[in-house]
């Protein structure tokens, strides 16, 4: 593997139903810092079925260039022919570094395409950074946590190109919107047969989710155990809906039952970034704080004034959530009430 001959920041643009997934965007904006450090582009490889029209909005997140992939076989997501075409692009295209997101989608195709072209995948990365690796300059720094979050690792890919990175979604920053952007689009077809190892998707059934992606809510009032019953939920629905934002929880409630795993917050849940986080009877576990910890404003609601979760709190209160939570969505609802 000659490795000068690997140039630019490529990331996957995700799309599902022709709409790009804005971990899509995220990429961009991380990509387009990396490729500064390097002096190169960004490039942005889009896989679908009649999704040319999506190239613009690549372009206006920050896409120097976009590599078009178009065919009926990719219509749907399905392992194989995704795997063929994204790995057919590195092969042809030869990125330095590529960029995919840890959503389920991307959990399953970045580990086959590095497999296939033969490099190194580091996974679920919350830190990227151009540096130095042993005698090895402007190496890809990959970091992430490491044995259950108990320690951070950081990662190089030295020998083989591209430097691949899966980035959990919520963790970067997208660019601002530059409107009227343009990239320069190349289109690719490698060609793809159907095949009968191909999977044959009969029917998508759409399970109706939760109305509002907690990681897009602005306030989030999120449980943990404390809370002590799916019941006991109703005092945080209630100050969510005051405030207008959205309950989340802890790994804890999920595991109990109490709420979904779309819901949960943290290492192996999703990453959030609100406006303002409370966090009620939630004891603030490395793996919880992973998830949370870049809010604006964090509010910890804890009757152990020990609980760790006050380490990383803007402000804390020490008590019971059950006296607390009633008074704070009281308070609220006068002052909206007032305001009218
Ligand atoms: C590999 C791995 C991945 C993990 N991923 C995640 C993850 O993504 N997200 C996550 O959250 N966890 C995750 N965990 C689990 C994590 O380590 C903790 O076990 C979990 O976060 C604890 O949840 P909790 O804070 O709700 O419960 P606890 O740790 O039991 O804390 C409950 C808190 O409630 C307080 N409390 C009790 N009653 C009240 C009351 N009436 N009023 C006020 N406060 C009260 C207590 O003082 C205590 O601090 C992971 C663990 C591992 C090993």
């Amino acid at each position: 593997m000659n490795l000068e001959e690997y140039k630019g920041v490529f990331i996957f643009a995700q799309q599902v139903d022709n709409e790009l997934n804005s971990i899509s965007f995220e990429l961009l904006g991380k990509g387009k810092d990396l490729a500064a450090d390097l002096g190169a582009e960004v490039t942005a490889v889009l896989l679908g079925s009649g999704v040319k029209g999506l190239a613009d909005e690549l372009a206006v997140y920050g896409a120097d260039r976009v590599i078009l992939v178009d065919d009926p076989q990719l219509a749907d997501y399905r392992t194989e022919p995704y795997s063929h075409g994204l790995a057919a692009v590195i092969n042809e295209f030869k990125p330095e570094i590529l960029l995919v997101g840890a959503t389920a989608i991307g959990r399953d195709l970045a580990p086959r395409v590095s497999a296939r072209v033969a490099t190194g995948l580091t996974a679920d990365c919350t830190v990227l950074e151009i540096g130095d690796f042993k005698e090895k300059e402007k190496q890809l720094l990959m970091t992430r946590p490491a044995f259950g979050g108990n320690t951070i690792a950081t990662i190089a890919c030295p020998d083989n190109r591209p430097q691949m990175a899966t980035v959990r979604p919520g963790v970067m920053q997208k660019n601002e919107r530059k409107e009227g952007a343009k990239a320069n689009l190349v289109e690719f077809n490698p060609g793809f047969t159907p095949d009968h190892k191909y999977v044959e998707i009969l029917e998508v059934v759409k399970t109706p989710g939760e109305e509002v992606d907690i990681m897009d809510a602005k306030f989030l009032v999120s449980g943990g155990r404390g809370v002590g019953s799916l019941e006991g939920f109703a005092l945080l629905d209630d100050l969510a809906e005051a405030l207008g934002g959205s309950v989340s929880a802890s790994r804890a409630v999920v595991d109990a039952g109490w709420k979904p795993k779309d819901l949960q917050v943290g290492q192996t849940g999703k990453t959030v970034r609100p406006n303002v986080y409370i966090a009620a009877g939630i004891s603030g576990a490395i793996q919880h704080l992973a998830g949370m910890e870049e809010s604006d404003i964090i509010i910890a609601i804890n009757k152990d004034e020990t609980a760790p979760i006050f380490d990383v709190a803007d402000y804390g209160v020490v008590g019971d959530l059950t006296k607390i939570l009633p008074l704070l969505t009281k308070r609220i609802q006068a002052e909206k009430a007032g305001k009218r």
